[in-house]
């Protein structure tokens, strides 16, 4: 049994409204993701029903606040095969989570160690590094791409070395689609002692990582790649880690004692998480991976792929149409550009007929520099997108050019 499309349409409000006069066509999904009344449903319910702060209440509210709170934390463990609800850590986000591991790791280190990103990743995943190799004098080594868009794997073997601490490349390339081999990745760098970080944030919604399987030391997500809310996602961090890390932020939640001589620190997950946290947030994402996991990974993923295969013949038919991210192994993102037109004069045009796309550099400029392009147009799909709506991406991408040529 497939997917019921016209039915998981009707879970999502937001599909039926018009832009610019037209039916929406939504395309955007690798920025993020729509959001289901299931979803919505347990925000306005949270916000009715039991809005209090939470772990130091006597009241019931908070206790049930806590209670929804763990509950969510505990949905992601489970989701992703976790051992311990308290190698959880919520965050805001994937940025917050790499920031969280970059600011701390430094301390583990000693100026002239390495570490090792890829020519593929987003700009939250090479940044923070890079502020951290300043502050430390730790070195960045880069895993080039290929044409194709996929990581030279021999180049990979090469920069290992007794002096690399650490490795850290995303699942899914944002701006390809590209699923990178992070199985041989992460055993490669602990056959020499390296931990790994895995940026899951693209992978998320397409892919259910088993993270026990992986053997992965750090996995970072975002809830609203993956139908939950913005503001609200998880660092995963093996316990051993975690206890070595330092704390990232310090205030109310994250303590065990405070006095002006010293402070001790609140034990796992508590230790990262100061301040009130998103709780409305943390609860949603656990709504979210039931409604996801409610329609199957499976599922989502041979819908998407059919999507895809579709979109890049349909697109490919376009005279001058030329697609970024060629592996066999991707997501259902599609990166183009037609001729020598600006990607944003054809987005431009596509959202006048409804249809939204990203254009740009999306987060990714290193990859671009590399085709030598100022960006892309991306069309994204997820498993709410139609056949019927690739069919006016493509007439709506042959239409824009026929306009600007
Ligand atoms: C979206 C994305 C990020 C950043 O996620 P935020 O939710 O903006 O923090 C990082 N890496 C990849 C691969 C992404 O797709």
């Amino acid at each position: 049994m497939g997917l019921n499309i016209e039915k998981i349409r009707a879970d999502f409000p937001i599909l039926d409204r018009k832009v610019n006069g037209q039916q929406l066509a939504y395309f955007d999904n690798a920025a993020t993701s729509q959001t289901p009344r299931q979803v919505i449903n347990s925000i306005v319910k949270y916000y009715e029903t039991i809005n209090a702060n939470i772990h130091r209440g006597v009241h019931t509210l908070s206790q049930e606040a806590t209670d929804a709170y763990e509950a969510g934390r505990e949905k992601v463990r489970k989701h992703f095969n976790v051992q311990h609800s308290h190698e959880i850590i919520f965050t805001s986000g994937t940025t917050h989570s790499i920031n969280l591991v970059a600011s701390g790791f430094g301390s583990l280190l000693q100026k002239g160690d390495e570490i090792i990103v890829s020519a593929l990743e987003h700009h939250s995943n090479i940044v923070p590094w890079q502020m951290m190799c300043e502050k430390t004098g730790v070195v960045l080594k880069v895993i080039p791409m290929t044409l194709s868009g996929e990581l030279d794997m021999e180049k990979y073997t090469q920069l290992l070395s007794a002096k690399t601490k650490l490795v850290f490349v995303n699942h899914v390339s944002n701006a390809l689609g590209t699923i990178n081999p992070i199985e041989k990745i992460i055993s490669q760098a602990h056959e020499i002692g390296a931990a790994v970080l895995i940026d899951g944030a693209q992978a998320a919604p397409h892919i259910k990582a088993d993270l026990q399987e992986l053997d992965v030391d750090f996995y970072t997500v975002s809830a609203h790649k993956i139908c939950g809310p913005t503001g609200v996602g998880i660092l995963y961090g093996k316990e051993e880690w975690l206890r070595k890390l330092p704390p990232y932020q310090g205030g109310g939640e994250m303590i065990a004692e405070v006095t002006f001589e010293e402070t001790t620190y609140a034990d796992l997950p508590h230790k990262f998480e100061a301040g009130t946290p998103n709780i409305c947030g943390g609860i949603a994402f656990g709504a979210a991976l039931d409604y996801m996991n409610q329609i199957g990974f499976d599922k989502v993923a041979s819908y998407e792929h059919e999507l895809l295969t579709y979109a890049t013949e349909k697109l490919l038919e376009i005279d001058g149409l030329k697609i970024y991210g060629e592996s066999l192994q991707k997501t259902a993102v599609i990166s183009f550009n037609v001729g020598n037109i600006h990607p944003y004069d054809i987005g431009t045009l596509l959202d006048k007929m409804g249809i939204a796309v990203r254009t740009g550099h999306h987060c990714a400029q290193p990859i671009m520099d590399y085709f030598q392009i100022p960006g892309t147009i991306r069309a994204s799909f997820s498993f709410y997108n139609t056949f019927e709506e690739i069919d006016r991406l493509v007439g709506g991408v042959k239409k824009s050019v026929m306009m600007l040529s």
